[in-house]
């Protein structure tokens, strides 16, 4: 990764910011919904829990208005209430009060069931007697004619252990609630959960108003530590890919702003040299042209002046070596002869691409669709930047010259081909073409057509190609338009 890869070190710190705030509230909207599943399994299991419980205790109404109504057959049949306890394991016992007799057991214990059966005649449906949840047992008293029963039932197996939907090893705790009674179906195992889940809702039997309670939770364990972090490191990598293209992106435009300053910067040094240029040619030009005035005006005299003359051309000779010399002074600045040194293998396609696409707006804003053709690899001994001026000043002289033609007409043809040692890069438009009086001039500085132009986009493009060993044609390109073609020497075989 290059240095200008990275994203500058003041985004650092906020995109670090950024990325924990959001792993973090990703991290916890994973583990809510985590959590939120685990507590909807265990209302899930505490309904099916309290939903066969409750079946049980109905169980219990029915096996007492059975009894009450088998009995019909005579007391010595009656053995029905003896095999209860075999058909259902969490009856204790059946007891029976025959009209005239009483109930079983000691005087508390009868006194307990003849005042639950008496509750019982009331509410025409069985009443509890004897409620101990500590012993687990509870009697249930159903008053009858011409003889009354009761249910002694023991708590631990009314658990239905087949259909029991909470694992015994599990974290959730299972209660039975009578009053101040409790009765412990099942303890909870493992340690005590972070987050609590809570249910409790009485029996769906009225004669057996007990409530059942389960107590369930998840701990730190139980969170999905797996999501969690794959989330956070999505976060962090995206946001580094995120932070990364911005860089290039900002690194590339600023390339592109640079280039271009470059450009302007080049264009006003010269538009300034052009100025000093003009000022200090000016007045040598003005005396030759005042001296050859003079002496054409001395030569003309009755008798000529030959020797006035002969000192006014002298001074005239003299004043055109100052221009002279103004100009090779020129020659010497432009010639940028310090650009042989810096050639280095350049593939023509990637700077003719480059170059495209720098002007693809202008591309876009004329309706023109470049083509670029040839031999891709073909590599050449260039200096890149100078190689880019000269590629970017052919492609915007083509781009004016194709807007003065109709849309429909206007053609831009790139190709690149090597040739005799050399690699040729032509660049073809179909614009209005070069008159044949221009095609002479069209390299010299200051040679322009256009109103407003400066006539060094050429010229100077002609003395970087000569720079880099290279050189700079143009030629018509039939049936109607401009030909450029940049010659520059192949880079060495091997070298790419
Ligand atoms: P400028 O663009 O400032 O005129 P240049 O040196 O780039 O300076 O171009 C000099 C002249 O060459 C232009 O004024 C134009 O007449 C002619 N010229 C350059 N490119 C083309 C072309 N693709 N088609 C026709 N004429 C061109």
């Amino acid at each position: 990764m290059g240095l200008a890869d990275r994203p500058p070190p003041r985004l650092l710190l906020p995109l670090l910011a950024l990325a924990l705030l959001l792993s973090v509230a990703g991290a916890v909207w994973l583990a809510r919904a985590a959590l939120a599943e685990q507590r909807a399994a265990f209302e899930t299991d505490a309904r099916i829990a309290h939903r066969l419980l409750s079946q049980q205790a109905v169980q219990h109404d029915a096996i007492l208005a059975t009894l009450a109504l088998l009995q019909a057959g005579g007391p010595a049949e009656l053995t029905p209430e003896q095999r209860l306890p075999s058909v259902y394991p969490q009856v204790l016992r059946v007891l029976r009060r025959e009209r005239n007799g009483d109930w079983p057991g000691g005087p508390s214990e009868i006194g307990t069931l003849r005042q639950a059966e008496a509750a019982s005649r009331q509410a025409g449906r069985a009443a509890l007697a004897m409620v101990d949840l500590g012993a687990g047992r509870y009697t249930l008293v159903r008053a009858a004619e011409p003889a009354s029963f009761a249910l002694q039932i023991d708590v631990a197996a009314m658990v239905p252990r087949s259909e029991w939907p909470i694992a015994a090893d599990g974290p959730v705790s299972v209660h039975l609630l009578h009053g101040t009674q409790q009765r412990v179906l099942q303890p909870a195992q493992g340690r005590p959960a972070t987050w609590a889940f809570d249910f409790g809702k009485p029996l769906a039997a009225e004669s057996q108003p007990f409530e059942l309670q389960l107590r369930g939770g998840a701990g730190w364990q139980q969170l999905p530590w797996g999501a969690m972090a794959a989330w956070a490191l999505a976060v962090f990598a995206l946001l580094t890919t995120a932070a990364l293209w911005q860089g290039q992106r900002a690194d590339r435009r600023r390339a592109l702003e640079l280039l271009r300053l470059g450009q302007v910067g080049r264009l006003n040094a010269l538009g300034e040299l052009a100025a000093g240029m003009a000022h200090e040619l000016n007045q040598p030009l003005t005396a030759v042209l005042a001296n050859v005035q003079a002496a054409q005006r001395l030569l003309a005299d009755e008798p000529p002046e030959l020797d006035t003359a002969r000192g006014a051309m002298a001074q005239a000779v003299q004043q055109a070596r100052r221009a002279g010399d103004v100009v090779g002074r020129l020659r010497r600045v432009v010639a940028r002869p310090e650009l042989g040194a810096r050639l280095q293998p350049v593939r023509l396609a990637d700077v003719a691409r480059a170059a495209l696409d720098l002007l693809a707006p202008d591309c876009r804003r004329l309706g023109v669709t470049p083509v670029l053709a040839g031999a891709d690899a073909t590599t050449v001994m260039a200096e890149p930047v100078a190689l880019e001026q000269i590629v970017h000043n052919l492609l915007s002289n083509a781009l004016q010259a194709l807007a003065q033609v109709p849309v429909a007409e206007r053609q831009l043809l790139l190709s690149v081909a090597a040739q005799a040692g050399q690699g040729v890069l032509a660049v073809r438009d179909s614009g209005p073409g070069i008159a044949p009086e221009v095609l002479p001039r069209l390299f010299e500085p200051f040679f322009s057509t256009r109103p407003g132009g400066l006539g060094l986009g050429l010229s100077l493009c002609e003395t970087l190609a000569a720079g880099m060993g290279g050189a700079l044609g143009a030629q018509p390109a039939p049936p109607r338009g401009a030909e450029f073609r940049l010659a520059l020497p192949l880079a060495v075989e091997g070298v790419s």
